[in-house]
């Protein structure tokens, strides 16, 4: 199949989330199983210069973007995804993307996101049409690209080479829906007459992620709980009705994670390497190593809780201020990675300042060190009010520190609880607890701790998650099932937005 593979980040260029490694883990997948596979993403410079990218090939055919009724140049430059055969296309226009980052800056999101968004929306499905890429599927990824499929089927689907093209979008995180005031509108370049309460208006504006979800042939998202949860008016963010309607085009797919970028065997952020066989002789020097890089107390006894996370209210920083001085109480140490919210960076420098030595914060983005508190940490906490897959649990079994998660969306989906029965059958994996509150993250961090000394248990816990299987392969197998629906060829056929 011919698979274009559109999105606002992927690993190595950029990143904010999930998004950026599901993408190119996706595309190598794809591509690894024999489909011609090509990634669309902005080119951001400033970005590419830090992680040290090379400079990027031009296709040599700019294209000329509509945008608000004047044109706007987009340049095309070419490269392909490290280790894979995909071939990556960047679209280049710096007053859009040439930013010190992706969506904003402290003051907020950029005030011409809709702009950027949708002028990169235009330029995939012109680059589409002018390299004569014939797609069979588009695959769009979150509100950024949420236009592509009503492009498709308003603009596009009557010119030669989208005859056969199909589109699906895939939601990563219902939080961020790309939601603009109406005049925004004219950005898109559409007849008004689909701005209505079916399409692309949600509560009078323009709502980009809506746009997706009703344009196109089936929607996914990123586990099977989620899938559940966005059609309830709990967890739908106001988008439950329209997903209700769709619910027979909506799947859940469980993201994977990508075996070059974390696997103990071959990380080389670590100071050590291990796999299933060698950790408990192993993961003792990554632990070290991490206490003595964030300054605690170098103790192999006392369990390590480690935490990497966007600051963002969705990922339960606020219960981890309410149980801390709790948690505080057990013998344990804390280390703490994100950025974001200044409450909440605020909240982690001040452990980090009262308890000394048991305590870390880093404030701020570092990839290595990602790694290293997977490795180094002997559980990892994701307390999330909502998570819609979550790649840092899946990360966390892999390298044998057990997840403490709350039971909600792909944290629910990948970890199986520490209760007696699931110890007894082999098959716990890590520490859940129900309901959002801080009472339910004290109750499970305190039975990490209480477990963590008895070695034949704790180590029986982390056998089991070592040993289960995230592959991607497994996840890009779905994603071509989906592929096959809305081509027809699977039996299905997509209904979608037409
Ligand atoms: P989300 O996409 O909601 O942010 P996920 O758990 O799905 O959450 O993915 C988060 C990804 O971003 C993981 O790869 C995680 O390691 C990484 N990450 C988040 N914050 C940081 C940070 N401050 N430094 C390094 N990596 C981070």
């Amino acid at each position: 199949m011919r698979i274009v593979l559109a999105s606002s980040e992927a690993v190595p260029y950029s990143k904010t989330g999930g998004l950026a490694d599901v993408t190119s883990a996706l595309a190598k997948s794809l591509a690894g199983s024999g489909h011609n596979v090509t990634l669309v993403v902005p080119h951001y410079p400033q970005l590419q210069r830090q992680n040290g990218k090379r400079p990027l090939a031009s296709t040599g055919q700019p294209l000329q973007i509509w945008l608000g009724g004047k044109i706007v140049t987009a340049n095309l430059y070419w490269g392909t995804l490290p280790g894979s055969d995909v071939t990556v296309l960047f679209v280049d226009q710096p007053d859009f993307f040439d930013r010190p980052a992706l969506y904003g800056n402290k003051d907020g999101d950029y005030q011409d996101n809709c702009a950027r968004f949708c002028f990169f929306s235009r330029a995939v499905m012109e680059a589409c049409r002018t390299l004569v890429l014939r797609p069979d599927i588009i695959h769009a990824n979150d509100w950024q690209t949420g236009l592509i499929p009503a492009l498709l089927e308003a603009e596009y689907r009557d010119q030669p080479g989208f005859e056969n093209t199909s589109s699906v979008f895939t939601i990563h995180n219902l939080a961020y829906q790309g939601q603009f005031w109406h005049w925004d509108y004219n950005l898109t370049g559409l007849d008004w007459k689909y701005f209505n309460a079916e399409q692309m208006e949600h509560w009078g504006g323009l709502n980009l992620l809506k746009t997706g979800i009703s344009f196109s042939d089936m929607v996914t998202t990123v586990s099977p709980t989620y899938a559940y949860e966005i059609t309830t008016p709990l967890g739908g963010m106001g988008l439950d009705g329209i997903l209700s309607r769709r619910s027979g085009d909506l799947v859940g797919i469980l993201n994977g994670i990508d075996p070059d970028e974390w696997n103990p065997a071959t990380d080389e952020h670590l100071p050590a390497n291990y796999d299933a066989k060698t950790v408990f002789e192993i993961k003792p020097q990554c632990k070290a190593a991490l206490q003595q890089e964030l300054n605690l107390e170098v103790r192999p006894d006392v369990p390590l809780f480690g935490m990497v996370s966007r600051m963002a209210d969705q990922k339960g920083f606020d219960l981890v201020a309410t149980a801390a001085e709790e948690m505080l109480k057990l013998d344990a140490q804390f280390c703490f990675l994100g950025s974001g919210d200044p409450r909440y960076e605020a909240l982690v420098r001040h452990l980090a300042n009262t308890y000394h030595g048991r305590v870390a914060a880093t404030v701020g983005f570092d990839n290595g060190l990602a790694h290293r508190i997977e490795a180094g940490s002997d559980a990892f906490l994701m307390p999330s009010r909502f998570e819609p897959c979550g790649l840092n649990q899946m990360y966390s079994l892999a390298y044998g520190t057990a997840p403490i998660v709350r039971s909600v969306g792909g944290l629910k989906d990948t970890v199986v609880d520490a209760s007696p029965k699931n110890l007894f059958l082999g098959a716990a994996t890590g520490f859940r607890f129900e309901d959002y509150d801080a009472a339910g993250l004290l109750w499970a961090v305190r039975r990490a701790a209480e477990m963590y000394p008895k070695k034949n248990l704790w180590q029986q816990l982390i056998r089991s998650g070592m040993s289960q299987d995230f592959s991607w392969g497994k996840s890009a197998g779905r994603y071509v099932e989906v592929y096959e629906r809305v081509r027809g060829i699977g039996g299905g056929g997509g209904s979608g937005g037409r």
